[in-house]
């Protein structure tokens, strides 16, 4: 079976940044967020359910999943939010087992931006969290995504605090402009994730 390392980390943490930088020592990531999209695309079971239910207004008129409506129907029904949460998450979890199961190098990364908000903690044997103060993750999303900072700061409140996240690490990647540069912390993370691997 593969070895398993699930990388999470808040909004603007880094998690992209350090999983590009093992993609770049040959470990395969596994991206929980298009896992989240390849179970609504068209053809896709999580997409007729979608249609049956909701009718044709959540598709676009290339058959895509129109996010948009669906977003803002479930935001003013929570028991459809519930009735969607309870297709989707069986779906995702079961394509992260599958994909990780695929996995061919010594052990694969499962980015997963809501692990410690969605108690995922089972399909991986070690949980490394990107950590930045809340400051930096304004800072940079902000930058990033050209967005005001209010929108920024309502998503961070959202997710799980700063602690809760470090609770749940087996370990750590420190990415704030004066930490140590995180091509030298992950060839640490590196060669101990290739011993785990192997034992
Ligand atoms: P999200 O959860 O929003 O998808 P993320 O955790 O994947 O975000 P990244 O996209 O990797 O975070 O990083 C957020 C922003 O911060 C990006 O613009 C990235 O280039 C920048 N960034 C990441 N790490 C550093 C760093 N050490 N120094 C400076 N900028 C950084």
């Amino acid at each position: 079976m593969a070895y398993v390392v699930g990388v999470t980390g808040g909004i603007g943490s880094g998690k992209t940044t350090v999983a590009n930088l093992f993609a770049e020592k040959g470990i395969e990531v596994i991206d929980a967020d298009v896992i989240a999209r390849q179970v609504v695309e068209p053809g896709s079971e999580g997409l007729k359910a979608i249609s049956e239910k909701f009718g044709a207004s959540m598709l676009n008129d290339d058959g895509t999943l129109n996010r948009g409506a669906l977003r803002g129907h479930v935001f003013s029904h929570p028991e459809d939010k519930e009735w969607l949460n309870g297709l989707l998450h069986p779906k995702i979890r079961q394509e992260m087992m599958t994909q990780t199961a695929q996995a061919k190098s010594p052990y694969c990364l499962l980015v997963i931006p809501l692990l410690v908000e969605n108690g995922l903690q089972s399909l991986c044997q070690r949980v490394l969290v990107v950590d930045v103060s809340e400051a930096t993750q304004v800072t940079r999303t902000t930058q990033r995504d050209q967005v005001p900072e209010e929108q920024v700061k309502n998503i961070l409140a959202a997710q799980a605090t700063r602690q809760q996240r470090l609770e749940a690490a087996d370990d750590i990647i420190f990415n704030e402009n004066d930490s140590k540069p995180l091509s030298e912390q992950i060839e640490t993370l590196h060669h101990q994730y290739l011993a785990l691997a192997a034992q």
